[in-house]
This record gives C-alpha cells, sequence and structure tokens, in this order.
C-alpha cells in the first residue's frame, strides 16, 4: 500500500485521517472542529475565512 500524506489546509498538519473537501484536505481534529464549532464561538470566522478561499477556488 502506498503511504500517503497530505497536509491538513486548515492547521498544515501532516496526516492521512480526514476528509477532501473540494480538493482540499482537511484533518480529522480540523474537521472535528468544525462540525462542534458554533455560529457564536470565536473560531467560526477563521474557520469561515479558511473555507471562503477554497469556495472562491470552486467558483472561478
Ligand atoms: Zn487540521
Amino acid at each position: 500500500m502506498e503511504h500517503q500524506e497530505t497536509h491538513c489546509i486548515i492547521c498544515g498538519e501532516a496526516t492521512e485521517d480526514g476528509i477532501v473537501v473540494v480538493n482540499q484536505f482537511i484533518c480529522t481534529s480540523c474537521e472535528q472542529e468544525m462540525v462542534k464549532t458554533d455560529v457564536e464561538d470565536r473560531k467560526y470566522p477563521f474557520f469561515i475565512h479558511r473555507l471562503k478561499r477554497l469556495w472562491v477556488h470552486m467558483n472561478v
């Protein structure tokens, strides 16, 4: 089996555990963070900001 390591676009962590969204890799911990992040959470704008870049890529 090939060993493939991917860098998370949010935290930059190199890991094999995660999901791919719009051809961008998000590690499991960041995905969990996003899932449980509430709109009123301070981290929310951060994730939205990072994800916005993905949506922009997608719509170009
Ligand atoms: Zn991450």
